[in-house]
């Protein structure tokens, strides 16, 4: 979709141009990239492993792409492996180190609280299968202490595994010094960059990072591909066995489209990366500035400095976050409260609790996820009616 282009809808004789302010859960697949991906259904259709001309050019395509996710994370080709996405990735990093690590005695896993659910999930399931997993508190803005890490570091730690940048609040983590800290002590370190990855400058090697999770949709890719990262000698089990695909360590014909449009979209982020960044920490400041001279009781969640361009996190006293969603959304914006996953569900977000909010903080909360087809016309125009909904919620409520 090219930037400032939207779908009307018809609602009472109004146009109503729809603002989509939730790219932390999933971004539109830019025109590049579907381009890019055309091809590759019915033109150039055949399997990546075979020996035929067919599967010779499917081969290179792959292989094309492999250099372009490399090369935005400061990677070597042959350490990217293809995935169905960041929660696969999440999954394999841990499982798949795991394995070989329990081989050589290791026992203890250390993460923090305001992991992606993937990362989450999986650790409960170490714990199911014998590892002890260390769960880091944050600070009131989401940030883990390097330090915190340094003390939890055992004799048997395996694995360190803490987020580059966080889905609901934005905040980055200090994951240069977190790597470093592992590395000094001989533990493996993994990263989820899922949110970081187009956003933020990302770099294996800066972060010693041994594993790193990136999925195609959050960066204006297609949704249900993805990547992880393994540094070379970094041993690894398959998680999904069959065939000899990725080296033998991630069975399944390649999502060949899928694969072509990650990489199409990943090489785009990466050229535009400063620019867009700086355009959407713009953007984000507007927004802040507008709601707060609206709200001088309206917070900010998560880092003031240290946080992804395009997420804004808020909370408003006596609001349900719910049901400012439902409003918004009637008046044409796409927002989030707190983690998509968790906003089918009343659940308040573990992340917010994590930080130090109330439940009742945690559910008056709003994040705001920006991205490249928003305009300052957008900005002001959420500013011109969010404060209206709050308000009204607020008097329901009180
Ligand atoms: C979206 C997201 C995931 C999951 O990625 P999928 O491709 O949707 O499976 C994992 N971690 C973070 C931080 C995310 O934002």
């Amino acid at each position: 979709m090219a930037r400032g282009k939207r779908v009307p809808l018809r609602q009472k004789g109004l146009i109503l141009m729809r603002i989509y302010l939730d790219h932390a859960a999933t971004t539109p697949t830019r025109r590049e990239a579907l381009e890019a991906m055309l091809p590759y259904f019915a033109e150039v259709y055949g399997n990546a492993s075979s020996i035929h001309t067919e599967g010779r050019k499917a081969r290179r395509a792959v292989e094309k792409a492999r250099q372009q996710v490399a090369a935005a994370i400061g990677a070597e080709a042959r350490e990217v492996y293809f995935t169905a996405g960041g929660s696969e990735s999440d999954n394999w990093a841990i499982r798949g180190a795991a394995q070989p690590l329990w081989e050589q005695g290791k026992r203890h896993l250390i993460t923090s609280r305001v992991e992606h659910p993937a990362l989450l999930r999986t650790c409960e399931k170490m714990e199911k299968l014998g590892w002890q997993v260390t769960y880091l508190p944050v600070d009131a803005f989401g940030r883990v202490s390097p330090e915190n890490v340094r003390q939890a570091i055992r004799p048997d730690t395996g694995l360190i595994s803490v987020m580059a940048a966080n889905n609901e609040v934005g905040t980055l983590q200090p994951v240069g010094e977190i790597g470093r800290i592992a590395h000094e002590s001989g533990v493996l370190f993994h990263t989820d960059a899922v949110q970081a990855v187009g956003s933020i400058p990302v770099d294996v090697n800066d972060w010693n990072a041994d594993l790193l999770s990136l999925s195609g949709h959050k960066f204006y890719g297609p949704k249900g591909v993805g990547a992880l990262y393994v540094r070379r000698g970094v041993r690894m089990d398959p998680l999904i066995f069959g065939g000899e695909q990725e080296k033998g360590l991630r069975a399944g014909t390649e999502n060949l489209p899928g694969i072509v449009g990650m990489g199409a979209a990943l090489e785009l982020a990466e050229k535009e990366r400063p620019e867009e960044a700086a355009r959407l920490t713009r953007l984000r400041t507007m927004l802040l500035d507008g709601l707060a001279a609206a709200f001088p009781d309206c917070q900010m969640n998560g880092h003031p400095e240290h946080r992804l361009p395009g997420n804004l996190n808020l909370r408003f006293p006596l609001v349900e976050g719910e049901s400012l969603l439902m409003r918004l959304d009637l008046a044409g914006i796409a927002a989030s409260a707190g983690s998509a996953c968790s906003s089918g569900s009343m659940e308040v977000s573990h992340v917010l609790t994590a930080m130090g909010l109330s439940e009742d903080e945690a559910r008056g909360s709003l994040r705001l996820s920006l991205g490249r087809e928003n305009t300052e016309e957008d900005i002001a125009r959420v500013v011109e009616i969010l404060p209206a909904i709050v308000r009204e919620l607020q008097e329901l409520r009180s």
